[in-house]
């Protein structure tokens, strides 16, 4: 039986598994960057990792069909340059992908982790066969990956897709992109929490306090959802107002690009329906009618896991269109 491999690079842990054609997981591992001196260690331990992975699920090198890695930020795919790393001081435009494919004699691909992402939701999620559309996450980032005509779209420099940036208004919060009044500036987790405990500093009643036991840093968007899903109406608002601010940047994506799906995942979608309509109300009555009519606003499908299943995914995406260039 023939494996793909997904690897997850996030800020603190890289998760690997095995994961088979039809996007099931079956091994994984997790470990944390943190123990790593530097890039050179760091690749070492990948490495060390990858291997073991292989041999304790009794594979060899000839059963794996290739690796797929997500990564944060814009990757350089011809050599799978990751730029940045946000734990490893030294780590400055690495071509982790070309290193892992040397080391390993195994085909490596490299991407954006929001981008393998949407083509995980593509091939195995809720955007199943479509061929138009936006996969956005909901952290403490928000990310985007596009689909067009079938294929990732990534820009002049890799960089497409950057949904969370996206700016929405004249004057705005901060962004720590360096702008201001980003869709991120309004709808990341921080700047949501942020705002609930202003408005409670300023004498909001809400059931959001008792369940933090007046421990306001305690907050945290699920917690707006528990006193939510109690009945508080502040919390209420609050889902309402993101899925506004999200309503409005999205209009303006269905508008530019006339996709048929939109899909949302993270750990801010858990808010669920409330949400949802929010942003289905707002993309109704800001976005142009037919193509306001044609998309299909859908919560993301593969869950934790997204991020590996998005990578391992990556591999079967390269190698289809490789095979179909031939
Ligand atoms: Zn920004």
């Amino acid at each position: 039986m023939k494996y793909l491999i997904g690897v997850d690079i996030g800020g603190t842990n890289i998760k690997l598994a095995l994961v088979d054609k039809r996007g099931r997981l079956t091994g994984k591992t997790t470990f944390s960057t943190t123990n790593f001196k530097g890039k050179n260690a760091l690749i070492d331990g990948i490495v060390v990792e990858l291997k073991n992975l292989i041999l304790s699920n009794a594979l060899k090198k000839k059963n794996i069909i290739g690796i797929g890695i997500g990564a944060p930020g814009a990757i350089d795919i011809r050599t799978g340059t990751v730029h940045y790393l946000v734990n490893i001081p030294d780590w400055r435009e690495v071509p982790l992908g070309d290193t892992l494919k040397k080391r390993l004699g195994i085909p490596v691909f490299v991407d954006n982790d929001v981008n393998v992402m949407a083509l995980g939701e593509v091939y195995f999620g809720s955007g199943y066969g479509a061929r138009n559309m936006l996969c956005i996450t909901l952290g403490t980032g928000v990310g985007g990956g596009l689909i067009l005509d079938g294929k990732l779209y990534r820009g002049s420099s890799y960089a497409a897709g950057e949904f969370g940036h996206v700016p929405i208004n004249v004057d705005g919060p901060k962004c720590k992109c360096g702008s201001w009044a980003c869709v991120e500036a309004y709808t990341g987790n921080n700047y949501i929490v942020r705002g609930v405990i202003a408005d409670i500093k300023k004498g909001q009643k809400t059931l959001i306090t008792k369940l933090v036991k007046g421990n306001l840093r305690k907050i945290t968007p699920r917690i707006i959802s528990e006193a939510d899903h109690a009945g508080d109406k502040y919390a209420k608002q609050v889902w309402i107002d993101v899925g506004n601010y999200l309503g409005i940047g999205l209009a303006g994506v269905v508008n530019l690009l006339n996709v048929e799906k939109i899909v949302i995942g993270g750990g801010v979608a858990e808010a669920g329906k409330i949400l949802f309509d929010s942003i289905k109300r707002t993309i109704k009555s800001r976005a142009m009618k037919l193509p306001a009519k044609t998309v299909k606003i859908v919560k993301a499908k593969l869950g934790y896991d997204a991020g590996l299943i998005g990578a391992a995914t990556l591999v079967l995406y390269e190698l289809e269109r490789k095979n179909a260039s031939k």
